[in-house]
């Protein structure tokens, strides 16, 4: 079975575990910026979390959205602030 679980960090950054990178201890962690990633059990989970917060935050959703694949810390986009421009590729620089 395929390994649905979604890996998050702080720098914005989240998508299905496969996409992450790996520590050398083994940890999860950010391809771009090497933070270290939160876990959410599957696809499902994680919107209910996001759902949540939309609650009380809105607007946060649209920029989840945004924000698969994309690290503010090395994209240099405020995550507190609009959502980030689309760009094509997922790997641009
Ligand atoms: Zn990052």
């Amino acid at each position: 079975m395929k390994d649905a679980r979604i890996v998050y960090g702080m720098c914005t950054w989240w998508d299905t575990i496969d996409q992450c990178s790996k520590l050398p201890s083994g940890l999860p962690c950010c391809p771009h910026c090497g933070s270290v990633l939160f876990e959410a059990a599957n696809e499902k989970e994680w919107w209910q979390g996001v759902d949540e917060a939309e609650k009380t935050n809105p607007g946060h959703r649209a920029k989840v959205e945004s924000w698969r694949g994309r690290c503010s810390r090395t994209e240099g986009f405020d995550p507190n602030g609009q959502a980030p421009p689309m760009r094509g590729g997922r790997d641009a620089s």
